[in-house]
């Protein structure tokens, strides 16, 4: 599904003399059957522009395209339980998603709410379970007396169960370990290439994104500094550090290896490659 902002304006208390000016004039599009990944300081704008991908806030001036829909101010969004189905938000802190007593009832939530039938529902709370990485034993825990990992898990698997096309990240590794980091890593590649999913991540561990995702779309201050492919966009290291833009520090280590030798390494994104690209180097 094509999401694409065209010539979007959001401002907070719009009109007031407090107003704030979250986001100016963006022009972007989401890549579909990517992973896409909004990137930028606290206050960028990044969590404004997740609200307006899936309804919660409608664009002061300019249209958002999500699909079918077309989101602009004065327009009643028509089908919003439809926009709904179509994103499904993993938010930051999973506890704002949670009000069932049980895990079961918490997945199965967004499938009754949205009308599926009894007999795929037990199916697809499992099957999301699994996905995620927990056994049926978890089916009757209390959602709220779970640690931080798992929690997020089960807030990604009741987003799974309901299958939407669109699914948004908010800082999806924050209070993970490595390991399930490097599951949930491994998810959302799988949820791109096997189930076609288009994946939007926002996060500031740039480290991390730069493994996995495909196109960035970086904020400064509300405006849109650079989109595009993460390899073309992050070999431009001195403009992007000049605007407080942190670079992953593989692309500062080939970045710095360019200028001191001449020698670009490539277009990497895992260490590994890289040391074996250095090795090739020595010999
Ligand atoms: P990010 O997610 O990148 O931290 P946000 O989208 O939350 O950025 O915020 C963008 C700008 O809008 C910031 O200057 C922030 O202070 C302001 N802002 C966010 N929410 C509100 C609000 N409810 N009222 C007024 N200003 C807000």
């Amino acid at each position: 599904m094509e999401i694409k902002f065209e010539n979007v304006s959001y401002s907070y208390l719009a009109g007031t003399p407090l107003q704030v000016d979250a986001l100016k004039n963006i022009n972007t599009t989401i890549i579909p059957n990517q992973i896409n990944a909004i990137i930028g300081p606290s206050g960028s704008g990044k969590s404004t522009m997740i609200e307006l991908i899936n309804g919660l806030k409608l664009p002061t001036k300019g249209t958002v395209y999500v699909g079918k829909h077309r989101l602009r101010n004065n327009i009643r969004i028509i089908n919003a339980n439809k926009l709904r189905f179509d994103i499904g938000v993993v938010f930051q802190n999973p506890e704002d998603q949670f009000f069932q007593k049980t895990v079961k009832k918490e997945i199965e939530f967004g499938m009754k709410y949205f009308g599926y039938k009894i007999d795929k529902i037990d199916e697809r709370v499992n099957n999301a379970l699994k996905m995620v990485g927990l056994d049926d034993s978890y089916l009757f825990r209390d959602p709220f007396n779970l640690s931080g990992g798992e929690k997020r898990k089960v807030a990604i698997a009741s987003v799974l169960a309901f299958n939407p096309e669109v699914i948004i990240f908010d800082e999806p590794t924050n209070a993970l370990d490595s390991t399930s980091k490097e599951s949930l890593i491994k998810l959302m590649k799988l949820l791109k290439t096997k189930y076609n999913k288009t994946i939007i991540v926002v996060s500031h561990d740039v480290d991390i994104l730069y493994r996995f995702v495909d196109n960035v779309i970086i904020l400064s201050n509300g405006e849109l500094l650079m989109q595009g492919n993460k390899f073309e966009v992050f070999k431009n290291v001195d403009f992007l550090t000049e605007h407080g833009v942190k670079v992953p520090r593989i692309v500062e280590f080939i970045h710095k290896v360019k200028c001191k030798t001449g020698k670009y390494l490539g277009d990497l994104d895992d260490l590994n490659d890289l040391i074996k690209e250095i090795y090739q180097n020595v010999q």
